[in-house]
């Protein structure tokens, strides 16, 4: 018998038999419903059999039987009132147990987001991305046909989608494009560093996502809740379709603050802050200003995440404040990282290592943050050092600068779309998703093994957008992308370490050595950061101007020529 719990109550399982009651009665479970209709298969025991030895038991039954493949809309609603009905916990089964998945995720399409219901059921092994409709419509098969359809449909606004829409119009103004983002805010994330250390305001950060939008393209205000790739169609929330002829898929990525244990009840309250939020990045820096003495941590999660750099940069800036301030002496930094190294590419590392001596921050690797008590101003710690046994260690704080976990958006990893790891499963070169040839994704949501940054966005945009008009024009791809990203890591007020490299590290410096030198700290990068890089994103990328974004030509390679 193969059990797959879905939810507190219910488990499926493929067919059962007489024999396997006592099992069952013995696991706890109090009632079963039968969800494979008699006489389906030669050696299958009929629900009388499974009902007499479950009654013998004491265990209560329910025969709701589906033909295969056919789960009508009513036999949905018998499930979940059979569910609510029944003593918990309950065993549904069919011949696979599929037909009671999909019942559960039918009956429960009301009660759970359409995410949750993917995920737990995906968790059981049963893929309900065919129901995915249905279940976006509350459970009921939809009866609008009307669905809107464009050439082509991009998820998510942010910084990849919109520069993406932006270099497709520049190439073809008259594709019919349409953004969907339920947002109303676009930020320019790369600027929350700047306000955690009180250099940018909070508002220069942000914008309607109205105003970005480019003119001609559509903007469907609302959130993708799944994809059919089969139907070329994406699903809104509320069970809209959307279908396409092409799609990029940009969505960002997930911070899962519920990750960490009390965290999100103290976040923005008893020194507990991040730049990883709007709202947030103001508070670092009101503690920062306040901070005459005690300890400042400052944490990193395993990766991937997006802007490696910045729990790094949060720590410099709030050290180079203390130092000019007087109080560095009396403050006690230390930088908890769960991953093993300062910086994943070598080369910057002396540039940073000066400036953690300079702050005299304590580094300590392989300290994964798991859960904090705000109020006591505690943190603790899993200590993962390799080959030795997983500890823990709580630390005392005054304050603590938080960088979340980061995942695929929930959506993203029960879709089609996902690799094992939950990530869009692109060519890491044309960035052409790797089962659907005409669904392309850029940003921090596809798995290329790049630095998740707006500096990668801003390269990926121009690339996805050739390659899209080409495959349009019946070619194969034409450009590639170099796995460019960058971190301008902010050592002091006044100076940055300009971290730019491609796929395995290889350094891709946007400026001769002599004008700016990355792997040491200079005032040139800090004027790229403050005073250049804004205006590029806001107004060059956004808007498909492509400055230092060129799209690479794929190599063409020829056949040699026939021997005379
Ligand atoms: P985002 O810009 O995050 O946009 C995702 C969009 O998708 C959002 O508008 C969202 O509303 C939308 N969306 C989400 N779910 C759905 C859905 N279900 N349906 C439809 N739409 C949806 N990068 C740098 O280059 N340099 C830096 O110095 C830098 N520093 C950073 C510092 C911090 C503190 C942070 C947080 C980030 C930093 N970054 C930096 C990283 C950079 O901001 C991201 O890599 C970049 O924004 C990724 O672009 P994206 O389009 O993939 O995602």
């Amino acid at each position: 018998m193969e059990l797959k719990k879905i939810s507190g109550n219910l488990t499926v399982s493929p067919q059962i038999s007489v024999s396997d009651i006592a099992a069952l009665k013995a696991g706890g479970f109090r009632s079963i419903i039968c969800n494979r209709p008699d006489g389906e298969g030669a050696d299958q025991p009929t629900f009388d059999e499974i009902e007499a030895a479950a009654k013998a038991a004491g265990i209560e039954t329910r025969y709701i039987p589906i033909k295969s493949g056919m789960v009508r809309d009513e036999d949905a609603e018998d499930f979940g009132k059979a569910l609510d009905e029944l003593p918990a916990p309950t065993l549904a089964y069919c011949r696979s147990g599929t037909r009671s998945a999909t019942l559960w995720s039918l009956s429960q399409a009301r009660k759970l987001p359409i995410a949750h219901i993917l995920a737990v059921t995906k968790g059981a092994g049963y893929d309900m991305n065919g129901v995915a409709r249905r279940i976006a419509n509350g459970g009921k098969t939809p009866t609008d046909v009307g669905d809107a359809k464009y050439d082509i449909v991009i998820v998510g606004g942010g910084a990849g989608g919109i520069a993406v829409a932006s270099s497709l119009r520049v190439r073809s103004p008259d594709l019919e494009i349409a953004i969907i983002d339920p947002a109303d805010i676009h930020y320019y994330q790369p600027g929350w560093t700047m306000v955690g250390g009180g250099i940018f305001e909070p508002q220069q950060t942000a914008k309607t996502m109205g105003s970005l939008i480019p003119t001609g393209v559509k903007w469907i205000k609302a959130a993708v809740a799944a994809f059919e790739p089969d139907n070329d169609a994406v699903i809104l929330d509320g069970c809209r379709v959307v279908k396409y002829n092409r799609l990029v898929v940009a969505p960002g990525l997930k911070l899962d603050w519920g990750a960490i244990e009390g965290l999100e009840e103290t976040l923005g309250r008893n020194g507990v802050t991040s730049n990883y939020r709007y709202d947030l990045a103001p508070y670092t820096w009101e503690l920062v200003s306040e901070m005459r003495e005690g300890r400042a941590i400052f944490t990193q999660p395993p990766m991937p995440i997006k802007c490696a750099g910045a729990p790094q940069k949060a720590m410099y800036l709030s050290g180079d404040a203390w130092f000019r301030r007087g109080v560095l002496h009396n403050i006690d930094i230390q930088f908890n990282n769960a991953g093993g190294v300062l910086f994943g590419v070598k080369d910057y590392v002396p540039a940073l290592m000066e400036y953690v001596a300079k702050y005299d921050a304590t580094l300590n690797f392989f300290h994964n943050l798991i859960s904090i008590d705000g109020v006591a101003k505690k943190a603790t710690f899993k200590v993962a050092k390799p080959d030795t046994e997983p500890t823990t260690v709580t630390m005392d704080f005054d304050m603590i600068h938080v960088c979340p976990p980061q995942t695929a958006p929930d959506f993203i990893r029960v879709s089609p779309l996902a690799d094992a790891a939950g990530w869009v499963d692109v060519d890491q070169a044309t960035l052409r998703h790797k089962t659907y040839a005409n669904i392309w994704s850029l940003g921090d949501v596809m798995n290329a093994p790049n630095a998740k940054t707006a500096a990668a966005a801003r390269k990926q945009a121009p690339t996805v957008a050739e390659n899209i008009i080409a495959d349009i024009r019946g070619g194969s791809a034409v450009a590639q992308y170099d796995g460019y990203g960058s971190c301008p890591l902010t050592v002091e007020r006044g100076k940055i370490v300009l971290a730019e490299f491609g796929y395995g590290g290889v350094l891709k410096p946007s400026f001769p050595k002599a004008i700016l030198d990355g792997t040491r700290p200079s005032r040139a990068a800090w004027f790229l950061k403050e005073k250049m890089l804004p205006p590029i994103y806001w107004k060059a990328m956004l808007r498909g101007k492509e400055w230092l974004a060129k799209p690479e030509p794929i190599a063409v390679t020829r056949p040699a020529p026939a021997a005379e």
